[in-house]
């Protein structure tokens, strides 16, 4: 379904947008991987599904690394067809003792790489036609927690930055929407039950039931393999007139 289009996923050495990256490949799309950590295992688990990876170090936060990416992207497949918008960071603290480079790396990283890397994908789309922005956003960018100030506000700008390119691509082949997943147990949520497990001295089992009582009454973790058939969806021609939306997939989180 996806032969010959090019997906670039950021931050897909890991977790979602691993799953993302994976789910497109088995598709059949040449995969961009970015991000940190086990680069070569990601690589050998996309190349496993015989499609060709590119991988690209930027470091989100960096707008000078991203124009690289995109640049590195184009020379290696042509352009970008489907943009996945992944890379994310957490912090979880009160306000009023929110590291201030925290803030500023929430939302570099979270946010402001979406803007950099559609302002530079949107051209060859338009060119070509057609294109897929899907940017992984939260159920944090349609309701608040505590302790998440910058995370919230970047997921909700997030939310909002995908309504206007959804808006400003209306009448082309070109769709944005964002996911908003509720809890998948990654590294990065794996980090907040060790926090709990800790503060509270309770075991890992029951800071887990905790995190998920307190939000999700389906009592389970939403999988990257779940998230990377809701992307697929958005890449294929029944989704050709779904723009703007922001979709959770969240174990009824939201219907709360
Ligand atoms: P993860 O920690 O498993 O993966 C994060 C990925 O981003 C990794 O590949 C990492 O290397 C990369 N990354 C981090 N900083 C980067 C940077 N500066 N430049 C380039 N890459 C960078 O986390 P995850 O849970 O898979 O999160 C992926 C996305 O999903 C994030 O945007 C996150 O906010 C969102 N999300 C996660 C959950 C959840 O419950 N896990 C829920 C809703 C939304």
């Amino acid at each position: 379904m996806l032969q010959g289009k090019t997906a670039l996923v950021t931050g897909s050495t890991s977790g979602i947008g691993l799953g993302i990256a994976k789910a497109l490949a088995a598709r059949g799309a040449n995969i961009v991987l970015n991000g940190f950590g086990d680069v070569e295992g990601a690589r050998a688990q996309i190349e496993a599904l015989g499609v060709p990876v590119l991988y690209h170090g930027a470091d989100m936060s960096r707008p000078h690394d991203i124009e690289d990416l995109m640049r590195a992207a184009a020379a290696r497949f042509g352009r970008v067809d489907i943009l996945v918008n992944n890379a994310g960071i957490q912090h979880v603290a009160p306000i009023e003792t929110f590291a201030p480079e925290r803030w500023d790396a929430i939302i570099a990283i979270n946010l402001s790489s979406a803007f950099h890397t559609i302002r530079l994908a949107l051209p060859a789309m338009r060119a070509a036609g057609w294109g897929r922005i899907i940017n992984v956003a939260s159920v944090h960018g349609l309701v608040a927690s505590v302790h998440k100030s910058a995370y919230v506000a970047a997921k909700h700008g997030l939310v909002g930055l995908t309504k206007v390119v959804a808006l400003e691509t209306a009448t082309t082949g070109i769709t944005c929407n964002a996911i908003c997943p509720g809890w998948v147990l990654t590294p990065l949520v794996q980090q907040q039950v060790d926090a709990k497990a800790a503060a509270l001295g309770i075991s890992n089992e029951e800071a887990t039931r905790r995190l998920l009582g307190e939000k999700e009454p389906s009592m389970q973790f939403t999988t990257p393999q779940e998230l990377g058939e809701l992307a697929v969806f958005f890449c294929s021609p029944a989704a050709n007139n779904v723009r703007g939306v922001a979709w959770n997939m969240d174990g009824g989180w939201l219907a709360q």
